[in-house]
């Protein structure tokens, strides 16, 4: 995909700290990483959501995200895999990206996680409204 910086990475265009590859991913490190090890795995076809992918793509990069959290837990605690779809979301770079983040005891991340209230209204209009849209 022209204009598409991970595209670019994808074809050497430009530089990237690549640290697994295979058929169908590619996994490197953040370039502004927010702990040691940041690292984004990303399909080789280009699509812009995950929800867009075919399923052959869909299963190859999860199975390499769970390789990449294999590898993480030989030498962290934990991890985060993040996962932002269109801008509202977060997502600065339109090509498809798992952020897997290493985490260990007292490392001051924190991702700002807000639970609301509602009440028993709430569960059952919102589960109508969300069936009616499900194919
Ligand atoms: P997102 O906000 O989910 O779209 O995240 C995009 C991520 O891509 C950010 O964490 C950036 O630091 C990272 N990023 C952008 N350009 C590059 C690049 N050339 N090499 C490595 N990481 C990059
Ligand atoms: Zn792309």
């Amino acid at each position: 995909m022209k204009n598409c910086i991970f595209c670019k990475i994808l074809t050497g265009e430009i530089p990237s700290e690549k640290i697994y590859e295979d058929q169908k991913t590619y996994v490197f490190l953040d370039a502004s990483p927010i702990a040691i090890g940041h690292m984004l795995v990303i399909p080789k076809k280009h699509y812009e959501t995950m929800d867009e992918m075919d399923p052959k793509t869909a299963n190859a990069v999860i199975k390499t995200t769970q390789k990449i959290g294999r590898t993480i837990l030989k030498f962290n605690k934990g991890y985060n895999v993040n996962q932002n779809n269109k801008p509202t979301a977060g997502q600065v770079v339109p090509h498809v990206h798992y952020h897997l983040i290493p985490r260990n005891n007292n490392d001051d991340l924190k991702f700002s996680w807000k639970n609301i209230k509602f009440d028993k209204k709430y569960f059952q209009e919102t589960k109508t409204k969300i069936q009616k849209f499900l194919k």
